[in-house]
């Protein structure tokens, strides 16, 4: 089976459309590790496409928070004021699919798909010490997880980690065979709101018969999404960074 991985679209619909685009009969079936929605211009556009054509979400911590099932305190400023204009937007069909999204791990044939971690939904993975406390709770096998915005992940073979990156600013693909007798913790990157230093939208494709990952990036205009995001009443520091993927 091949699978269109997509984490962290955060309801930035011109970055999802240029990963569909780019992506285009390679995929059977859609995983989502979460955060559909919060930051971004568009939630109902997103999640409509996204109840019709997504097989699997887990769900984020910014989809539990702009369908009311997190206290806000938690977000910074900016996250915030995005969530609630996300809340004040959205229709009452798509708050109930938000509400009604399983808390990862979900299994998928012989892989896992998280937000955080296969521990907590609210974790993050971001670092090899991050790593380092979830592998030894793995076996073997393949975890997808979202939530830290930056594409790539990490590797556990023999007792030894190993960095897992993305394709570099000059590529658009990354491929590679996941071993099956290794761990991986595999971030297919945030689709709407990278944080890895790369502005364009990332995702991956993984082919689970033949164990092949690709990790990829689709340049998008960020600018203009930038400008929609100002013109819906969004913060503006909320697009101005759409442009650094910082
Ligand atoms: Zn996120």
């Amino acid at each position: 089976m091949n699978y269109l991985l997509l984490s962290d679209l955060h309801s930035n619909w011109e970055a999802l459309q240029a990963v569909l685009r780019d992506s285009q009969g390679e995929y059977d079936r859609i995983l989502s590790c979460g955060d559909l929605v919060g930051y971004g211009p568009e939630p109902n556009r997103t999640l409509n496409w996204a109840r019709e054509n997504v097989d699997i979400v887990v769900r984020g911590n910014h989809d539990r928070a702009c369908c009311g099932l997190e206290d806000l305190e938690w977000f910074n400023p900016l996250a915030r004021a995005a969530t609630q204009w996300t809340i004040e937007k959205l229709t009452h069909q798509n708050l109930d699919y938000l509400r009604d999204l399983p808390r990862g791990p979900v299994l998928v044939e012989d892989f896992l798909l998280v937000h955080g971690s296969p521990l907590d939904e609210d974790e993050y993975i971001a670092s090899m010490a991050d790593a380092s406390n979830v592998f030894p709770y793995l076996e073997a096998g393949v975890t997808f997880f979202g939530h830290t915005h930056m594409q790539g992940g990490f590797m556990w073979m023999n007792g030894e980690q190993y960095p897992v990156s993305g394709p570099s600013a000059r590529e658009a693909i990354d491929e590679r065979f996941l071993d099956p007798d290794y761990a991986w913790l595999i971030n297919p990157g945030s689709v709407g709101q990278p944080r890895d230093g790369d502005p364009r939208a990332a995702y991956s494709l993984y082919d689970s018969e033949k164990r092949v990952l690709q990790l990829r990036r689709v340049a998008y205009d960020t600018e203009a999404v930038g400008a929609s995001m100002v013109e819906a009443g969004l913060p503006p520091a909320l697009g101005a960074r759409l442009n650094f993927g910082r």
